[in-house]
């Protein structure tokens, strides 16, 4: 059960006890998900996949949240060997895990669709498709995130480069049947090279029978035991650095179940993401065969990190979804002083700044899936590819941090009980954690924007695009969009400072850059938004959102604000926190609240 969505009422958070259930959707709950996938998917595949979404909604609120707390509580463990001593590589799951990857994969297809069409429709669905799936997910497991986004990515390498020498990983990997599907890893960082990739050393003989076998260790392998896994590694005689790598499809097991040749030394002993297990693995020649060409492993795994850095953004979406309405619920019931706690002053700022926040980190990572998007279709050599460049990486790396930062947040908003297991905030700032670390660390990201904008020239792309963004017509509209002009003037000045800046200057200040990109690209997609809400719904709420956005970083910050006049969180309460609709004609009479 759900509000229903087009009533335009608050939404009474004070109806659930807690933040999943048999009564509670996560797709019909939340209208900022449902808005950015509105305006991002393909139209006619927006109308077949509502219901789809809506039902995967209901399942990660009800089964699989409770396969994801489970999993959380009881581990996964490790059999390296069997009782004879013989290895055995075995990892053991709980139950519930079964259950979570069949309704996933193959009662939703999230990584069959995108591939093969479902039923119901005579092509595959974009990739939109499940990266709103995983954002979905996140609200409850995002442990398991990582194997089904990693299943995708590696499904999109092979589809993309492989050479028919992997089919049978590529038809197994996107197979909908649940006995048949086999999950994707990524197996990259070594001891002496994490974000350093060209550090990697473990080596590839080849074989005379035209596959080849793999020596060294892997440090950190997520999936560790997954049997689509793609591995870099170095073939005789190539080159040092990236160059030198080439990639592998390594299966766990050989064709008759035995264990290839590879020991699963140990799982690491993590703080969250307890779903999915992280092993070390030493190749004691594990049998593997090349994707594509040699020493081109780099540039096909720059593929899937694209992916994954997505998939990285959508999941730290769906955290702070989660986290939020974690919050929202305890806010709506908890009494205090005589009165429910989000009545009071302070406590309504918190939740419509956490709501400000959360549709900023929706609506730049649904703008970064949408330049992914139109990439896949107009190749390298367009501005959607340099786009989808300069926008993943800041994607992933600014919600990551905000998904820390709201998960612990979220915490302080349930009081005692959000530090205590059981409460769900402390699961989730435990699997927050890791989302800023893996994938790329955060300088590791902002030194992407920088090569980024020296090899593509992607500002060339960016600022005609943000300049379109803000163009708008609706009169409160314009005025926001009028306050971000001084800020976007700020980031071509800056653009243009370091690209003649000296390297150590511009590393310096990389993430303040990438700090500035965001909160501008944001801005104005948070404009553009409003005017479409506006023109297409008749609601001026997002226009509220963009205003409170805009304020909250570029506002007059004179006193931190204390003596602005603003009671603006207080007012709009209900139009931000509770998404209530708001009549576009109240805005034209209304001035900005900082006027
Ligand atoms: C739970 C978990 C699961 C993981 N799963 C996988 C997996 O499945 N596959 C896989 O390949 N890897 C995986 N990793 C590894 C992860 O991707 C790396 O840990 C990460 O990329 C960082 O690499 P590192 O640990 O070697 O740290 P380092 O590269 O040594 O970085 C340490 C610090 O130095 C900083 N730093 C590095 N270079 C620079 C620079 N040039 N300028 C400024 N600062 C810099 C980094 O930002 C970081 O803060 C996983 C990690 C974790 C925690």
């Amino acid at each position: 059960m759900s509000p229903d969505p087009a009533s335009g009422d608050p939404i009474d958070y004070g109806r659930f006890d807690r933040g999943r259930g048999e009564d509670l959707n996560y797709w019909t709950l939340d209208p900022t998900l449902r808005f950015e996938a509105r305006r991002v998917y393909p139209a006619d595949e927006f109308e077949w996949a509502e219901e789809h979404l809506e039902a995967f909604g209901d399942a990660v609120a009800g089964p699989i949240a409770e396969n994801a707390e489970e999993i959380d509580r009881e581990g996964i463990g490790l059999d390296t060997y069997d009782r004879d001593g013989e290895v055995a590589n075995r990892v053991r799951y709980p139950a519930g895990i079964e259950e979570t990857e069949r309704i996933t994969y193959e009662e939703f297809g999230l990584t069959h669709d995108a591939f093969h069409a479902p039923p119901g429709r005579e092509e595959p669905t974009s990739l939109l498709h499940p990266l709103t799936m995983q954002a979905l997910l996140s609200f409850n497991d995002a442990g398991f995130v990582c194997p089904a986004s990693m299943t995708v990515g590696a499904a999109l390498v092979l589809e993309r480069f492989d050479d028919g020498t992997n089919a049978e990983t590529f038809r197994r990997l996107t197979s909908r049947d649940h006995d048949e599907h086999i999950e994707g890893a990524m197996f990259l960082t070594e001891k002496q090279g994490g974000s350093d990739v060209g550090a990697n050393e473990v080596r590839a003989e080849p074989r005379a029978d035209g596959a080849y076998e793999l020596h060294g260790e892997k440090w950190f392998c997520s999936n560790v035991d997954a049997e689509g896994a793609l591995a870099l590694a170095r073939t005789p005689d190539a080159p040092d650095g990236t160059a030198g790598l080439s990639l592998f499809v390594v299966p766990h097991t050989d064709a008759d179940g035995e264990p290839n040749d590879l020991v699963v030394r140990r799982l690491k002993d993590k703080l969250g993401t307890i779903a999915v297990p992280t092993g070390e693995i030493v190749f004691e020649g594990a049998t593997a065969r090349l994707v594509g060409e040699e020493e081109r492993g780099f540039r096909y795994m720059t593929e899937m990190l694209n992916y994954e850095r997505l998939t990285n953004a959508m999941g730290a979406v769906g955290l702070v979804g989660r986290a939020l309405l974690e919050a929202k619920i305890h806010a709506a019931n908890r009494e205090a002083f005589g009165e429910t706690i989000q009545s009071f002053p302070l406590m309504r700022r918190d939740l419509v700044e956490m709501t400000v926040d959360y549709e900023a980190a929706a609506a730049f990572s649904y703008e970064a899936a949408r330049q992914y998007l139109e990439r896949n279709e107009a190749g390298d050599d367009s501005d959607a590819y340099r786009l989808m460049r300069l926008l993943v990486p800041v994607a992933k790396y600014k919600t990551a941090r905000m998904a820390v930062e709201t998960a612990s947040y979220a915490m302080e908003v349930l009081g005692g009980n959000g530090y205590v297991r059981g409460f769900t905030t402390e699961r989730l700032l435990r699997d927050a954690q890791v989302l800023p670390i893996w994938e790329g660390t955060s300088n590791v990201l902002s030194l992407d924007v920088l090569r980024v904008l020296g090899k593509e020239a992607a500002h060339e792309a960016l600022i005609p695009h943000v300049r379109d963004l803000l163009d708008v017509e609706h009169p409160f509209v314009g005025s926001v969009a009028a306050d971000v002009e001084e800020r976007f003037a700020e980031l071509q000045e800056a653009l243009m400072t370091l690209a003649t800046e000296d390297e150590d200057y511009a590393q310096y200040h990389a993430k303040r850059l990438a700090d500035l990109l965001f909160d501008v690209v944001t801005a104005a997609v948070l404009v553009s938004e409003a005017e479409w809400a506006i023109e297409a719904e008749g609601d001026g709420r997002k226009a509220l959102v963009a205003e409170a956005f805009v304020r909250s970083r570029f506002g007059d910050d004179t006193a931190y604000g204390v003596t602005s006049g603003d009671r603006s969180g207080m007012e709009r309460f209900d139009a931000v926190a509770r998404y209530a609709s708001v009549d576009p004609e109240s805005l034209v009479e209304a001035a900005p609240a900082d006027d």
